[in-house]
């Protein structure tokens, strides 16, 4: 069974990608084999890059749509390192008597930003990729029942193929619809909510008008970057007209789908699928107190932000930027 290790040798050999090495005691610090031969019949991570380059950067492209993923990084801290321990004396959630101290009795209700959760939970972001498309139904209706906030993640409008725009701005997006409707159906309308995030391609194609306005959201969600990494949200397309679609309403599509060279290569079964990146942002301090101010103004209840793992300093700017802004989390 394959292990991960604290050093990263794991780098070169790695399930994501289908990676393995020829022999296990592996460089600490790079994973190569201490005699990497010749006639290697292993792919491992630096060959599989030196013939695919920065494809490799995205975990195996044929489980697109059947999988989500993790990381292999041992970050040296993990929740094992944490010990939650409950006080003698008093309770939280409920009258500190002996009689009503059961545990199925505890209310783990709150709050976030004004909205009232029956437990502290904000789900998401789950946008244009197909696993948020093709498990929608369970994440709404559970999350609704359980009375949390659910976001619909970055692109959902701009990927839509059955998404309808009237001078490059979306009028209508069945997919964000039914996602939202969905939600809604379950929702008890006290507790949880749902959201929709919009990044810089949402905010071009009129993504925060469109749900506050037509579909009635009371939640927007800002999104700075990713979580694990400074470049975009990146789908996978199969099919050539909509990776020329996705490219002409404006996303990044690589290789380039318009590029006959490219076509052909598609077409000869050289590679199966484009990538799809969208972009990332990088926000000035008077732009995100105006940019709040106008999506309050367009009706949205609640502000939020949602930044990826960035350096302290942009942590700590942003907390400040946040506050200046009034965003409500
Ligand atoms: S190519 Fe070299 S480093 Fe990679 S598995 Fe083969 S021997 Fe090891």
């Amino acid at each position: 069974m394959e292990r991960v290790f604290r050093n990263s040798s794991y780098l070169n050999a790695m399930s994501t990608t289908g990676t393995k090495t020829r022999v296990r005691d592996v460089n600490p610090q790079s994973g190569m084999c201490p005699l990497c031969i010749r006639e290697c019949p292993f792919l491992c991570e630096i060959g599989l890059s030196t013939f695919r380059g920065r494809e490799v950067l995205y975990p195996d492209p044929e489980y697109f749509g059947e999988s989500t993923a993790s990381s292999l990084k041992d970050y040296g801290l993990d929740w094992s390192h944490v010990q939650i321990l409950s006080s003698l004396r008093g309770a939280e959630g409920i009258e500190p008597d002996p009689d009503k101290m059961l545990f199925p009795n505890v209310s783990v209700e709150t709050e976030i930003g004004g909205v009232k959760l029956k437990m502290p939970i904000a789900m998401g972001a789950y946008g244009s990729t197909d696993i948020a498309r093709k498990y929608w139904d369970g994440l709404a209706v559970g999350a609704a029942l359980a009375g949390v906030i659910l976001i619909v993640g970055e692109n959902v409008c701009g990927v839509d193929p059955a998404s309808e725009f009237s001078n490059g701005k979306v009028i209508r997006s069945p997919e964000m619809e039914r996602r939202i409707k969905l939600f809604r159906e379950f929702w008890d309308g006290r507790y949880g909510d749902v959201a929709v995030q919009t990044n810089i391609e949402d905010q071009r194609m009129g993504v925060d008008e469109y749900v506050v306005s037509k579909l009635e959201v009371n939640i927007v969600e800002r999104k700075w970057g990713q979580g694990a990494k400074a470049i975009g949200g990146e789908i996978r397309v199969r099919s050539l007209e909509r990776a020329i679609e996705l490219k002409r309403r404006g996303y990044l599509v690589l290789p380039d789908p318009e590029d006959p060279e490219v076509q052909q290569a598609f077409k000869d079964g050289l590679f199966k699928s484009f990538e799809r990146h969208s972009r990332v942002g990088s926000p000035k301090a008077t732009d995100v107190i105006e940019d709040v101010e106008k999506l309050r103004e367009m009706g949205a209840k609640v502000v939020t932000i949602k930044t990826g793992a960035y350096r302290p300093i942009d942590v700590a700017w942003t907390l400040r930027v946040a506050s200046e802004a009034k965003v409500d989390y």
